[in-house]
């Protein structure tokens, strides 16, 4: 089971580790900066470095029990099991896609409808409503942009899966249900804002997402409208 740094501080960029094996499914450490694929949001890429080599991680996955791979090139030179390494994100591309995940927990905070199904990248991200509602694309940004000027903070708190069972209102995705199995269930909470059971990785304040608008809203189906947001910068 790999510790998983990033989930306490997701603003940490690196960290030391140290290799529990390697091999064509990927490099697995006994701790990690890097966030693995889910919930929407990408794997993270970035290097790993020991002394005498390095590798570029392409991807990052869950493995079997808790394991999590750093993917590399086929071809990569791996460093053997029991060697010391340093982790490094590429951060600009993981910064992105912490504004972007913060700034749709904000879009659904102002789109009050069941969430079936959504996705995170660094250049465009979206949510799906159950709504037959047409929606003014003007107002939500600005329902938006009024909760990253209020600069509200996030924080998350761990609760167990009987204390969600006793809480179904916290879920607002239909789809995408929390992962639960594990005992426990990370909640994620902007302050005033939004409550929801979440693994992915967020800002500490939404001031920090910026310039952000609704850029597409299409009608897929009566009872679905995928919205998406762009970053302006
Ligand atoms: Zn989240």
């Amino acid at each position: 089971m790999t510790a998983t740094l990033f989930r306490d501080d997701s603003y940490l960029r690196d960290c030391q580790a140290t290799v529990v094996e390697a091999g064509p499914g990927g490099i697995v450490l006994d701790q990690t900066v890097f966030y693995p694929m889910g919930g929407g949001q990408p794997g993270d890429t970035g290097t790993i470095t020991w002394e005498g080599g390095s590798v570029e991680v392409t991807d990052t996955r869950y493995g079997d029990a808790g394991a999590i791979r750093h993917l590399t090139d086929t071809d990569a030179t791996l460093p053997a099991a029991g060697t010391s390494v340093t982790a490094s994100l590429d951060w600009d591309r993981r910064y992105l896609h912490m504004r972007m995940h913060t700034a749709l927990h904000l879009l659904g905070s102002v789109l009050q409808y069941g969430v079936t199904g959504g996705n995170i990248s660094a250049a465009k991200s979206r949510l799906d409503f159950d709504m037959e509602d047409t929606l003014d694309k003007d107002e939500v940004t600005a329902g938006i942009q009024a909760l990253v000027a209020a600069n509200h903070p996030l924080s998350s708190r761990w609760i167990t899966d009987e204390e969600l069972d006793a809480q179904p209102e916290l879920v607002r995705t239909m789809s995408v249900q929390p992962p639960k199995g594990a005992g426990k269930v990370r909640l994620v909470e902007i302050e005033g804002v939004d409550l929801q059971p979440c693994g992915g990785t967020h800002l500490k304040s939404t001031g920090e997402v910026g310039q952000v608008r609704v850029g597409k809203v299409e009608k897929k189906g009566r009872h679905n409208r995928r919205v998406s947001i762009v970053l302006d910068q």
